[in-house]
């Protein structure tokens, strides 16, 4: 095959044809319109080879978390999904690769209604770099945020934790190969969905969101401080990935507790609200716990079966600029 330039990898990878009303990839803007009565919500992530994610990573896997991992924070706003732009850098153009990462990025577009629609593509020296911006809409004023928990809200948790932590010691050789256990936690770390159906339905009943994306304590922690308010939660409630059963317990607390790249979401609600929520998980097959509550001291406080305060993790989560 003759070697591919910037102009038919756009056109063989990334182009495919707009939703209605849409101008997509081939002009110099994308456009789309939001609802009367609804605000764009914007995020974006940049995910670094050798950094984020390692240079053998199944692309098709790539290519969906690239976008997961912004879905999620659409998610931590309440924001339904409505398009999204790609800044891709590459050191030199691999076709196959190039195959598996779209199609992986474009299976995910198509089920969560987040079309592809720009980007720019470039070389880069030596890492694959991926730069993924994502478009949302939400009703004016509704939106989830950081800073709306009250004293007396419950706190909630979709999905498990700890998979993504536990898979990622064992492929940074932080801990001795169980190769069962990494197959069991593997697609939590290289294919996380977040619950980008689910998370619309919480305005009006949820309070306070977030994303879980660089560990529980430290994301819950946002919500705290930004609320001005404190928690307490229960250990044995917390929805722990069955393959950390049987591990040390001082390792199941650092995955659970600590662990990055879950792409979750943490939320508060007044307890009035359970019925609702719990129906409504039901209805999106999204497994979701009720871990604790907000109370109005300041703190964290995470508690054992018997009521003791357990000794938390000095770092509650991940942080690109820490030692
Ligand atoms: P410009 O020079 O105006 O920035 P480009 O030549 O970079 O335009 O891009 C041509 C078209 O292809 C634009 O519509 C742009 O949004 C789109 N595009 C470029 N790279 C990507 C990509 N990786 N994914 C999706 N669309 C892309
Ligand atoms: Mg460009």
């Amino acid at each position: 095959m003759a070697a591919l330039n910037e102009f038919d990898v756009i056109q063989t990878f990334f182009h495919r044809a707009a939703p209605e009303g849409y101008v997509g990839v081939g002009d110099d803007c994308a456009l789309f319109s939001v609802r009367p009565g609804y605000q764009l919500a914007v995020s974006t992530d940049t995910l670094i080879e050798g950094q984020h994610f390692f240079s053998d990573v199944d692309p098709y896997d790539l290519g969906h978390k690239s976008l997961a991992v912004n879905l999620s924070d659409l998610c931590a706003m309440g924001a339904e999904p409505k398009g999204c732009v790609l800044a891709l850098a590459l050191p030199q153009v691999d076709p196959q690769w190039l195959q598996a990462f779209s199609s992986g990025l474009h299976a995910l577009a198509a089920q969560s209604n987040c079309p592809l629609i720009g980007g720019d593509t470039t070389r880069h020296p030596y890492a694959v770099t991926i730069t993924l911006t994502i478009f949302g809409e939400v009703p004016i004023t509704q939106a989830l945020r950081r800073d709306l928990a009250r004293a007396g809200d419950d706190i909630w948790i979709t999905g498990t934790l700890g998979a993504a932590d536990l898979a990622l010691r064992y492929l940074t050789q932080r801990l001795p190969m169980d190769a069962e256990r990494l197959e069991q936690t593997r697609s939590a770390l290289e294919r996380p969905l977040p619950p980008y159906a689910f998370a619309p339905h919480l305005l009006g009943h949820a309070h306070a969101a977030i994303d879980i994306s660089d560990g529980f304590l430290q994301d819950l922690s946002h919500i705290l401080t930004a609320s001005h308010c404190g928690a307490q939660v229960s250990w044995a409630d917390l929805p722990m990935h069955p393959a950390l059963r049987g591990v040390a317990p001082a390792l199941q607390q650092a995955a659970v507790l600590a662990g990055g790249d879950v792409f979750e979401l943490c939320f508060t609600a007044p307890p009035t609200e359970r019925a609702y929520l719990l129906d409504l998980a039901a209805q999106h097959q999204i497994r979701l716990t009720r871990i604790g509550t907000v109370v109005p001291e300041p703190g964290l406080v995470v508690v054992d079966a018997s009521g003791q305060a357990l000794n938390l993790p000095a770092q509650g989560g991940f942080d690109h600029f820490s030692a």
